[in-house]
């Protein structure tokens, strides 16, 4: 399988050379160049499958040559045998129409382990059979960090630099980045916001004098490897519904695009979705494109779903891209032009692709909290703030048939968002037993001025050279 940038001009990459590369050199993001597609018969015989063999069988076309089907089982049995739950993405039932998938059974309680467990070994794997080195360098509002932390502490061949809006992340996902104590982590609080620590980061990516000594990795949801382990539960969910002879709805809780990119991937290899219903807060831009064509940032507001307070969502272009039919060119001038001035306009083209597959829908405070208490309240399920803007969602859906399950993707524990349930329900979720001791730990990072040059020369002090 080869790997095209969606502004055409960076080289064709396979999945080993996507993997490390993460974003494209001409400011792309891989994407197949085809995309591959299962029979339904092909599809009813992945039925009742472990999620581990599930998950080779779907991701084998992405990967190609890279690895063995022996050898990608290994991996997923490797990653999946870390999940608390042994479905590892069980699925709930709320009442005759509205079912739960729970996605945050991973070591760091939300649904990024799922995807980061394994692109951590995936890293190592595929760092073992060159003469190289990864420096990973990330910005995070609190989930992304602590998922990719787990995934490589301790990992040969890799070091990770995860930079925090120092006092802006709950003290839940402060402690389950600094309590890593490996010589290959390090925890930088960054006296500034999170969007401060995030233009550091991509300063450091265009920074020759950085990425000319060392080999500089993401682990966003640009990284195609990502995407494609998220693809693997909206098949489990499906098939457990009845699919491929009975088509599913799903509704995502939505910042980056890449949760529910990942369900549109799906549809494209022959799974019979229903409907994608993106869900945002009020930090809306997404359902703004979706509902009226206009892709424009404002300022982030910040919200009780904090993974979802962004504004510029990275996966988007991806969907705009096959929306386009593959214009290159044109996804270059389009995204040239909204760096430039923040606006966006999708073409009609792009809008009739999109509204086959998508609906969108916005929920504000008051609409994620009666969510929030509905599901207490008739079912007894405590749910996150992420979580809740998305069962509102699904359950404001119009005109979907009436036999068609709607699918709430429950991308956080609860008791990650303790203040926020608490304060919704009058109910103070407990961590699982897995991160009991969470506060009893020792922390340990560093405090750094939300300047480059600090963060840049602490980074380049303590990082181990690509071939070194
Ligand atoms: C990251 C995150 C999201 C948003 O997912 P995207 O892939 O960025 O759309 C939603 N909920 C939680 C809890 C998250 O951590």
């Amino acid at each position: 399988m080869k790997y095209v940038s969606t502004r055409g001009t960076a080289p064709a990459l396979d999945f080993e050379g996507v993997t490390l590369a993460g974003l494209a050199s001409d400011g792309g993001l891989y994407v197949p160049e085809a995309w591959p597609r299962f029979s339904t018969e092909e599809i009813a015989a992945l039925a009742g499958l472990p999620y581990a063999q599930l998950a080779q069988k779907i991701m084998q076309p992405f990967v190609g040559d890279s690895l063995t089907p022996e050898r990608l089982l290994e991996l997923t049995t490797k990653a999946y045998g870390r999940f608390a739950h042994a479905a590892v993405t069980p699925l709930k039932q709320f009442d005759e129409r509205q079912w739960l998938l729970e996605l945050f059974h991973g070591p760091t309680l939300a649904f990024k382990d799922v995807a980061l467990q394994l692109l951590g070994l995936l890293f190592e794997e595929f760092l073992s059979r060159r003469d190289d080195h990864l420096t990973i360098v990330g910005a995070t509002s609190g989930d992304t960090g602590s998922a990719a932390i787990d995934a490589v502490a301790g990992r040969a061949k890799v070091d990770i630099f995860m930079l925090h809006p120092d006092g802006r992340v709950s003290d839940v996902q402060r402690r389950q980045m600094t309590t890593v104590l490996s010589d290959n982590v390090y925890n930088i609080a960054i006296d500034g916001s999170f969007d401060d620590a995030q233009a550091m980061v991509k300063r450091m990516f265009n920074d020759a004098s950085v990425t000319g000594q060392f080999g500089i990795a993401a682990v966003n949801s640009i990284n195609w490897a990502r995407l494609m382990a998220q693809v693997v539960y909206y098949f489990a969910a499906a098939l457990q519904l009845g699919a491929p002879h009975r088509k599913v709805a799903f509704s995502v809780p939505t910042g980056n695009f890449g949760d529910v990119f990942a369900g549109y991937v799906a549809a494209q290899m022959g799974l019979p979705i229903e409907r994608l219903i993106v869900a945002t807060n009020i930090n809306d831009i997404l359902h703004r494109a979706l509902s009226t064509g206009d892709y424009s940032a404002g300022t982030v507001t910040p919200t009780a779903a904090p993974s979802m307070d962004i504004q510029v969502s990275s996966n988007f272009e991806r969907l705009l891209f096959d929306a386009a039919g593959r214009d290159a060119a044109l996804i270059a001038q389009q995204m040239k032009t909204f760096d430039a001035t923040k606006v966006l306009q999708l073409t009609n083209a792009q809008r009739e692709a999109a509204a086959g597959l998508f609906t969108s829908a916005r929920a504000d405070a008051d609409q994620m909290v009666a969510a929030q208490r509905w599901a207490f309240e008739a079912t007894g399920e405590v749910i996150d703030p992420h979580t809740a803007i998305a069962l509102h969602a699904a359950r404001a859906a119009q005109g979907l048939p009436a036999d068609v399950p709607v699918v709430t993707l429950a991308t956080a524990h609860p008791a990650k968002f303790g203040d926020a349930v608490e304060s919704a329900i009058g109910l103070r979720p407990e961590l699982p037993a897995r991160v009991g001791d969470l506060f009893e730990r020792e922390e340990r990072f560093e405090r750094l001025p939300g300047e480059y040059d600090a963060v840049k020369a602490y980074v380049t002090a303590r990082a181990t050279p690509r071939h070194g």
